[in-house]
């Protein structure tokens, strides 16, 4: 029978370090915090080989006077809690009170401290958790930690340290995120002697972002502040021109507190679905102010992870208050002309050429594009006074660019013709005249320069957007076939498809196994008439295998109205007449967001007179 024993304060310290100190950054970390707690203004970090070698942090907070010295690194010692019940109203960064006796545990650690009303200062030095008498030293007001030889006594852990390099890079994201929580403190940070950040103090977070990310990202930030009596959100969101290739530049702060939530990146990734392409993520700065009381911050040694008594009402606030915002932003991509280069633009203009290529559209497909413009439903939109011009031009509606030889012409619209060849109204002062080249783009003259636009993004976008207001007003019809109809497919597609009958249920597309890969369609949406099956089944099984487990419905729907949007838009080769080009262009203002194709490619580009003259040397 195996004897049960207490283990000794040290191992038990060093068991605490495994799960705090798992990294100089960790150090790093544990003492900023420290620091803040301590109300310091000015927080020095210096650091020597990635933090292998030393790490010195220096404030200017309250200090800790000789008696307490001990207790500081003493395991569960802490100044910041008494009770139990102070655990659900923790309003400082620590409360564990053991940060300091496991990083004393598993390095060389000096701290000198001086509160204001002491005249002399205290020294202790500990080696690998074993404490020197304390001495009195002469030194500033605050606190200085030195920790050295980090892991000296842990050779596992040691060995886990990577390069000087990779543990500054994790050194300098820590700071960061305390100096973007914390604008009002001045940082800096210094490594090898050398000055990496010095971070003033600003009652602003885009000074502190122009200074850690520079000035391009500042400007292109967003300011959200939305409250409600128990949560306060603000900070910034950066524009969708802004965005990277992983979610490392969402910054979420609660109540001071550098946290990682899903669910509320995934609030930022909704906000912003159809704004950018798959695979770029939102950037993001965003305080969350909420009463203690309704947050445990215990779950999780680092407390990176918390947990929210209502995530729910947070998820929403988070999600309502960006999308309304968006709504009232001008969120245009600008033509970025680089100094000495070009090549940029051509870049940025790169089309869809693959997805507009495809499969010619039917007339049918024709029909229902007009029928969403012309139905009562969608009646402001078909009052449009643009459309109401000359008669010629009302023929040449853009849609009819997706088969113009095919349109047979219904009653509803030749009366709408005859009204309106009547209705001797005016143009309206509406889009400007456009040239289109290359059967690809428009350019259009604007007040600040000149647009390059996207023909077949642009009308996507509208046609997305037309789809998307009848999906969320639920008139999401399902039309039962007749027959069912068998559709091959490849065997992973088949398994994805099966594998969510029940998610696919929902969206209205109703299947059943039919043995080998073959199954069997048996509804689908009546918006998707036009569509054959095996392409509706296709597509999904394609959306169903990008997303991998537990699909979202919302995405499957979202990828439904793509396919349709897409297929149904003019072209990317298509020539339009200069009625089809001003009609189209005219319906812009009929989207949210006409800025971004569906995709989240960019549906035009801005350059300005100001960038024109620079470009030609003219300023
Ligand atoms: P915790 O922060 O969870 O309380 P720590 O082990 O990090 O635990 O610190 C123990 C105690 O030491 C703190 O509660 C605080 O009273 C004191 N302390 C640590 N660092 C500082 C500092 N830089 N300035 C003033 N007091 C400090
Ligand atoms: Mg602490």
């Amino acid at each position: 029978m195996p004897i049960i024993r207490q283990l000794p304060t040290s191992v038990i310290n060093k068991i605490a370090a495994g799960e705090v100190i798992e990294r100089p950054a960790s150090v790093v970390k544990e003492l900023l915090e420290n620091s803040l707690d301590a109300g310091a203004t000015r927080v020095d970090v210096v650091i020597e080989k990635g933090g292998a070698e030393a790490i010195r942090i220096t404030d200017n907070g309250c200090g800790i006077s000789a008696e307490q010295l001990p207790l500081a690194v003493a395991s569960h010692a802490t100044s910041k809690i008494a009770d139990a019940d102070d655990l659900f109203r923790v309003a400082t960064l620590g409360f564990r009170g053991e940060a300091l006796a496991s990083i004393a545990e598993v390095s060389r650690l000096t701290l000198r401290s001086r509160p204001a009303d002491c005249e002399a200062g205290a020294e202790l030095e500990i080696v690998g958790g074993k404490a020197e008498p304390i001495r009195p030293v002469g030194c500033p007001r605050g606190t200085s930690i030195e920790v050295r030889q980090l892991f000296f006594n842990t050779p596992v852990r040691h060995k886990f340290m990577r390069t000087t390099q990779t543990e500054m890079g994790h050194i300098t994201e820590a700071v960061t995120r305390l100096a973007l929580a914390h604008p009002q403190v001045h940082f800096t940070l210094t490594h090898g002697g050398r000055l990496v950040h010095d971070l003033p103090p600003t009652t602003n977070t885009r000074d502190r972002v122009v200074t850690l990310f520079g000035s391009e990202l500042a400007e292109s930030l967003i300011e959200i502040d939305s409250a409600d009596e128990q949560i306060r959100l603000h900070g910034f969101v950066a524009n969708p021109t802004q965005s990277r290739g992983n979610n490392r530049l969402q910054y979420l702060f609660l109540n001071g507190r550098f946290i990682r939530d899903r669910a509320l990146q995934h609030a930022l990734g909704e906000a912003y679905r159809g704004l950018l392409l798959t695979g770029r993520y939102p950037i993001c700065f965003m305080h969350l102010e909420i009463a203690p009381a309704l947050v445990d911050v215990n779950v999780h040694p680092t407390k990176m992870e918390v947990r929210f008594q209502d995530s729910g009402r947070i998820y929403s606030q988070l999600l309502g208050s960006l999308r309304s915002k968006f709504l009232t932003t001008d969120l245009v991509a600008r033509g970025a002309v680089p100094e000495n280069s070009q090549d940029s633009v051509s870049e940025a203009i790169t089309a869809d050429n693959e997805i507009a290529a495809s499969t010619p559209a039917t007339s049918e497909l024709f029909e229902w594009a007009k029928r969403q413009l012309n139905t009562p439903d969608n009646g402001g939109l078909a009052a449009q006074p643009s459309e109401l011009r000359s008669t010629d031009s009302l023929s040449l509606h853009p849609f009819t660019s997706v088969d113009r030889r095919t349109v047979s012409e219904t009653s509803e619209q030749s009366s709408y013709r005859s009204d309106a060849a009547e209705a001797t109204v005016p143009r309206p002062p509406s889009s400007p005249a456009a040239l289109q080249i290359h059967n690809r783009y428009l350019v259009v003259e604007n007040e600040d320069g000149l647009e390059v636009i996207d023909q077949h993004a642009l009308h996507e976008r509208i046609l997305y957007e037309l789809l998307r207001d009848k999906v969320l007003a639920g008139v999401l019809e399902r039309q039962r076939l007749l027959v069912p109809e068998p559709v091959d497919l490849a065997s992973s597609e088949a398994a994805a498809i099966l594998e969510n009958r029940e998610v696919l249920a929902q969206i209205g597309v109703e299947i059943e196994p039919f043995g080998g890969d073959t199954v069997l369609v048996s509804a689908y949406p009546a918006m998707l008439a036009n569509f054959s099956p095996a392409d509706v089944v296709r597509g999904l099984a394609e959306q169903l295998q990008t997303e991998g487990k537990q699909p979202d419905v919302r995405d499957l729907l979202d990828e439904l109205m793509h396919m349709i949007a897409c297929k149904a838009a003019v072209k990317y080769g298509d020539s339009l007449t200069p009625e089809e080009v001003t009609a189209l262009l005219d319906q812009r203002h009929l989207a949210q967001d006409h800025h971004h194709c569906p995709h989240g490619r960019p549906t035009a580009l801005v350059f300005t007179r100001e960038q024109l003259d620079r470009q030609f040397k003219r300023i």
